[in-house]
Formats: structure tokens, sequence, C-alpha cells
């Protein structure tokens, strides 16, 4: 730490003492009806599977109402998850917003939500095998919407050379690839990720981002619900289950499976509709 360049108030504690107030109250969010998803789940099959090789990305599509499973096997593993209005690549998914909603760690029950002006929900999380890890002792969770992605550049930065298969890059060949188009056209839409099973918080003394094991095992598996057609992205970190290090060759990594699960018709009907775009007139105040 840096030392001190000014001197603390005479009230410095009873500042520090006062109370937080929670920034965006969620209380007033549609309320999502859990049980109602998971009797869809199980009427749902596997109408589409894909299997995303260790340090490497793939894309998957999936219609609105339909659910994306993504599943440990082989090994720990975390996944880092862009996701896309499948009929419009200008919605993304827009983590920031949805940490600030929801908290530094999805949870089952929460959102992913859409970037402006469309702020909408994207996906639900609709069941988690990790759900019973909570909050460890160090302030580690799961899932988090707070580490951005591993990427080439921060390595560089960091580190000096060039890695090619970090995160950000498996993206961006992924997306290239599924749509036919370079990779310099495709890096732009590459976004903030949800980092699936992956064990982060923030170091109770120095405010850092820290990572440690996952504590996903193979069948792990957490399930979103499409809210509109999607097209995802899914990586294989390099970092394996992110227990050490990221950006190299090193860690153990495992493949990871996405699913996409068709639910009956009938489980939908008269209960969910796909949300519309964000209510805002956009006149921003002209
Ligand atoms: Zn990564």
């Amino acid at each position: 730490m840096t030392e001190l360049q000014t001197a603390p108030p005479e009230d410095a504690e009873a500042r520090r003492a006062i109370a937080p107030v929670i920034c965006y109250p969620n209380d007033t969010l549609p309320h999502i009806d859990l049980p109602a998803y998971q009797a869809a789940l199980t009427t749902a099959e596997v109408t589409d599977t894909c299997l995303i090789p260790p340090r490497d990305a793939r894309c998957f599509e999936a219609p609105a109402g339909s659910f994306v499973r993504i599943t440990s096997v082989d090994g720990p593993q975390v996944g880092d998850l862009n996701l896309w209005n499948a009929q419009d690549l200008s919605e993304r998914f827009y983590s920031g917003k949805t940490r600030a909603l929801h908290g530094s760690h999805v949870n089952l029950g929460d959102r992913l939500w859409s970037s402006f002006p469309h702020l909408r929900p994207m996906a639900s999380v609709v069941q988690d095998s990790l759900d019973w890890y909570g909050i460890d002792e160090f302030g580690g969770s799961v899932h988090d919407v707070i580490g951005t992605r591993c990427d080439p550049y921060t390595h560089n930065l960091l580190a000096g050379d060039h890695y090619h298969y970090c995160c950000h890059s498996n993206l961006i060949r992924a997306l290239a690839d599924h749509l036919g188009i370079a990779a310099e056209d495709a890096e732009p839409h590459v976004h903030d990720v949800l980092n699936v099973f992956m064990c982060t918080g923030f170091t109770r003394d120095t405010g850092q981002y820290f990572m440690k094991a996952s504590p996903v095992r193979p069948g792990d598996s957490l399930t979103l619900f499409a809210e509109i057609p999607l097209l995802g992205a899914l990586s294989a970190c390099p970092g394996g289950d992110c227990s050490s290090e990221h950006s190299s060759d090193t860690a153990a990594c495992h493949p990871l499976k996405v699913e996409v699960l068709t639910p009956d018709p009938d489980s939908l009907s008269g209960w969910w509709t796909s949300p519309p775009r964000n209510g805002y007139n956009r006149s921003h105040g002209l």
C-alpha cells in the first residue's frame, strides 16, 4: 500500500461505521417462477449437444423457450460464456449490470441481463448443482460476473509474451468460425463473460480479484433458460479448474459439454412469454 497522503479526519471511524445500502434493491424485478421453469425442464429432451475441447471454444444456438445445460465432464474445468441475441448481435450479455442487480456471482433464480438499450433477461438460472457452495470463508463463490475473461492483452501486459488460447481468443475463433467471418470482425462482438463454475472473490485486505480451485466435479451442471433466441459461445478456460494459473498450457484442462434441451410446449403455455425490450422511451431529456 502506498504511503497515506491525506490525514484522516477526526470523525474517520464514524464515517467508516456508516452502514451500507444496497445500490439496486432488486425486489421490484419481475418475479421468477422457479418451480414453473423446473417443471418445464422435467419435460425437456436434449435436441443438440456440443463438446467444448480443452483450451478451445464452440458456439451453440438455443431458441427462445429452450434450456442450455453446461456440464463438467472428465475433470474439473471452468468455462467462459458469451451470449448474444441470435437475431441481433448488438444485444449481448451485460455482465456489469447483471453484477449490479444480482451481486458478484449468479445464483439459482438470477437473470442474465442484456446490454443497453435492450436491458432485459436473456437467460434465467434455473438449475445449479453447485448451489450448495454459497460464500466461503475467503469470500469466494462460484459463477462470477467480475472476471471479464482471460485475454492475451492483459497477459502480454503482465508477462510480455504471446499466448493464443486465452478465453478471449478462443471465443473469437469460435464466433468467427460459426458466422464465417474474419477474426478481426468477430473480436468486437466478444464481451465480458459469465465465469461458469469458476470460484472467485475479492481479498478482504487488498480488495484484489482472486481465484481458487473450483469445487466443480464431473457431472456438475448449470442450466439456463433461454428467454430470447440465443447464440452462445463457451470457452474451456486454459486455467482448467483455475487453482493456480491461466493464460498458459500448464494447467490440467478438460472438456465441457453444452446441451440444448427443448421442453414440451405445453409446459410453457399460460405463464411464460419472451420478455420485451426495456421500456425506457430513449428520449434522454431531449
Ligand atoms: Zn479463461
